[in-house]
């Protein structure tokens, strides 16, 4: 025994100290009386359920599940009692105020020296918090279930809606990993190339059909996706398929990410242009043959009229003259559209030639202005600037563009009468700007004006045009080694720059 324990207690009163001071409620039941009933419980057990010990002893330990007997627990108890063993249990019992408070019953038989059992001692445990804190864990535990399920259905879902988009689009589809093995092709890539899922899945690229994408400069476009993030843009290529002869593809790839997922993955879209190129060619051919067919009797209309204003005998009437005047004038627009569009045949088919001759650029821009300026009488066209050299290329289409630009300023400015040029030498070019204080254009077309016959849909029908002039600008200033440009604000106005190279007699740019 230890020294701190007081000598004079015996061990009997030591243990009955210690049930008395435990935490754990304990009761004693006997069981050689009827019903099993409580003979002895300690203050723990008093606190646990709130009842007094008097209002303890002398029942059956069922009392504390009051009206909640369908308990699977106590039929456990009850065959354990009957065999005379032990059990542990877990109950649902109220205290004396019918809150509810799980309980952990250790049940424990007592035998006397024949082996019959005498008493139940009863250890029991308040598990309440445990179990509120499992019940938590497991309303957690369904919650995660039940989002996880609801999230795995929703992807499902996407794979689907995608998967479904990715099948109807019109256009080959490839997925690839970053060392440009295909991970998955969609149906129309099947179909077009005539190619099973198994001659393309888990290949690399560049082993497709015949080799048909190995081709170096893509082989270094497709390089820099991934690092990059560079897409390849409308890359052509044209190919002898197997299967489908001769072709023409577009390409167009992009790094795809996917929510930080699959960062490393590339999107390969193929589009069949080969019919599409041809009716582009086949429309191509018909500008370039009307045209011609159209210039040589037009002509001939305008040299005669050019002969009748020469031959006109001094006594015609006033009507008449102007009547010829006139269809001179109109002559000479038509005749100037026809060659607009000669010009635009010309540049397709790369004949778009110029004639390269050293001119005085300033008054090449002074002359043009001036000219402009006799034909529209309203309109105040300021000149700012100069730039003082002697510049080498093809005036008579150098004046085309300056025209064409000053032109257009006019025509889409109806409000003001008033449009500036700014002339100037910038290191060793020379940069031209016509500038408007006229309706302006939007920023999603500022790039699409210079296209072949585009022309800004709401204009249509309020200004004549072809749409041609500043794709032909543009064209005439690259063939110069030159960049034409707008800057614009819907309402405010218009600023068309262009600049070119100055470059010496050898045709090699200057050094300013
Ligand atoms: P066109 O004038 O015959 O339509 P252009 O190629 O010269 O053909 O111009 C293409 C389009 O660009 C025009 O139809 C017009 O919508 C727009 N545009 C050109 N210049 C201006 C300008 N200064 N201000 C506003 N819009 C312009």
């Amino acid at each position: 025994m230890n020294s701190n324990i007081k000598p004079n207690l015996t061990d009997q009163v030591l243990l009955e100290k210690v049930v008395e001071a435990a935490n754990t409620g304990i009761v004693i039941t006997d069981n050689l009386l009827p019903d099993n009933p409580i003979i002895y419980c300690n203050p723990a057990f008093e606190r646990l359920s709130g009842y007094s010990r008097e209002e303890i002893i002398g029942h059956n330990c069922r009392f504390l599940q009051n009206q909640d007997r369908k308990q699977e627990s106590r039929k456990t108890v009850r065959e354990a009692i009957a065999r005379g063993e032990s059990c542990m249990v877990e109950f649902r019992n109220y205290n004396k105020s019918g809150e509810l408070f799980y309980n952990e019953l250790y049940l424990s038989a007592v035998k006397d020296d024949k082996g019959c059992v005498t008493n139940f001692i009863g250890i029991q445990n308040d598990i309440t918090d445990r179990r509120k804190a499992e019940q938590a864990l497991q309303l957690y535990y369904n919650e995660t279930d039940r989002k996880v399920v609801e999230r795995t259905r929703m992807l499902k879902e996407n794979e689907e809606y995608l998967s479904s988009i990715v099948e109807t689009i019109r256009e080959s589809l490839l997925v690839m990993d970053k060392d440009y093995h295909i991970l998955s092709a969609n149906s129309h890539f099947l179909n077009t190339f005539k190619v099973s899922i198994s001659e393309t899945k888990g290949k690399m690229l560049y082993e497709l059909g015949n080799g048909q994408w190995d081709i170096p400069e893509l082989r270094k476009m497709m390089l820099e996706i991934l690092p990059t993030n560079n897409p390849v843009l409308d890359y052509e290529v044209e190919h002898e398929f197997p299967h489908i002869g001769k072709k023409l593809m577009l390409l167009n790839a992009h790094r795809i990410e996917l929510e930080g997922q699959f960062k490393d993955r590339i999107l390969l879209a193929i589009e069949d242009i080969t019919e599409r190129k041809a009716i582009e060619q086949r429309k191509d051919d018909f500008l370039s043959i009307a045209s011609h067919e159209l210039k040589t009797p037009l002509t001939t209309v305008l040299g005669y009229v050019q002969m009748m204003q020469r031959l006109m005998p001094e006594t015609v009437s006033d009507k008449f003259r102007s009547v010829v005047d006139k269809t001179g004038v109109y002559v000479d627009r038509l005749n100037q559209l026809l060659a607009e569009l000669l010009d635009v045949s010309r540049i397709q088919t790369g004949n778009l030639e110029l004639h390269m001759e050293s001119f005085d650029f300033d008054k090449m821009v002074i002359d043009t202005i001036d000219g402009l300026k006799a034909a529209t009488p309203g309109y105040n066209i300021i000149l700012k600037g100069k730039v003082e050299a002697v510049f080498n290329g093809d005036e008579m289409h150098l004046v085309q563009v300056l025209t064409n630009l000053i032109s257009n300023a006019i025509k889409y400015s109806p409000e003001s009468h008033e449009v500036e040029v700014y002339v100037s030498k910038v290191s060793n070019f020379v940069k031209v700007s016509v500038k408007d204080k006229g309706m302006g254009i939007k920023e999603g077309e500022l790039k699409k004006i210079f296209e072949r016959f585009y022309r800004v849909g709401e204009i249509q029908k309020r200004y004549p045009g072809m749409g041609i002039g500043l794709y032909i600008c543009d064209q005439i200033v690259k063939n110069h080694g030159g960049t034409l440009w707008a800057e614009s604000k819907i309402g405010e106005g218009s600023v068309f720059s262009f600049t070119l190279p100055i470059k010496d007699y050898t045709g090699e740019a200057s050094n300013g």
